[in-house]
């Protein structure tokens, strides 16, 4: 799934809205220090569902909102999109017409956060699978951040086991194999209180 464009508005040091341009093959970005590079970086996990507000530097998740400056008040929310090609439709059922998909994931100061797609609304989980199954997910190595490289030395064996899950674009299948568990776990609930009761009529 390739990145097109990811679009800021109040998103940390972003707090005018902001527009990048993800052109084909590697990304770079340069620029001083401070100058909000490992923001955009965080921004574009954020949108993919990173629900870590210490993997986002912060203390809680509205941390993300422009605090302000001596020179600018703070912002009530911040807003992301990121714009995917979907030309291949990858994208789920109901949101195939078109050839791009924008995801978009916004918080606003006491209300939480919530996502789109192409402008409906979604559910986190539904944002969370679509990455995971593209293997492009909140984790994945395909976006390297500082420390990234270190963190993958020092991990143990279950954390870099779903390192190489996230990476073969199975992670999904633990959330859909949860589900089922759970639904299946559900009918035999009511598959014992149906025994139950036709017990009782005899
Ligand atoms: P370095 O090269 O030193 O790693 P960087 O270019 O990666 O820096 P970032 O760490 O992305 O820079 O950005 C840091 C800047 O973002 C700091 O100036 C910090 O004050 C600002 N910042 C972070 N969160 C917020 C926020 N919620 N509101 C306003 N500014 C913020």
């Amino acid at each position: 799934m390739k990145f097109q464009r990811l679009r800021l508005s109040g998103f940390k040091s972003f707090v005018d809205s902001t527009e990048l341009r993800i052109e084909r093959g590697l990304t770079g970005v340069v620029g001083p220090n401070g100058c909000g590079k490992s923001n955009l970086l965080e921004a574009i996990r954020w949108t993919m569902g990173e629900s870590s507000a210490r993997s986002l530097r912060g203390g809680g998740m509205e941390d993300v909102i422009f605090a302000g400056t001596t020179a600018r008040p703070a912002r009530d929310f911040a807003e992301v999109t990121l714009t995917l090609d979907n030309r291949a439709r990858t994208a789920p059922v109901g949101l195939n017409e078109d050839d791009v998909l924008e995801v978009t994931r916004r918080i606003e100061r006491g209300a939480g956060s919530a996502y789109r797609m192409n402008g409906r609304d979604v559910r986190a989980k539904d944002v969370g699978l679509l990455f995971a199954d593209a293997a492009t997910g909140a984790h994945s190595p395909a976006l390297v951040s500082q420390g990234r490289i270190g963190a993958v030395i020092a991990a143990k064996p279950a954390e870099r086991r779903a390192m190489l899950e996230e990476a073969a674009g199975i992670a999904g299948l633990h959330v859909r194999r949860k589900d089922a568990e759970q639904k299946l776990r559900a009918t035999e609930a009511n598959l014992a209180r149906l025994d139950d009761l036709m017990q009782q009529m005899e």
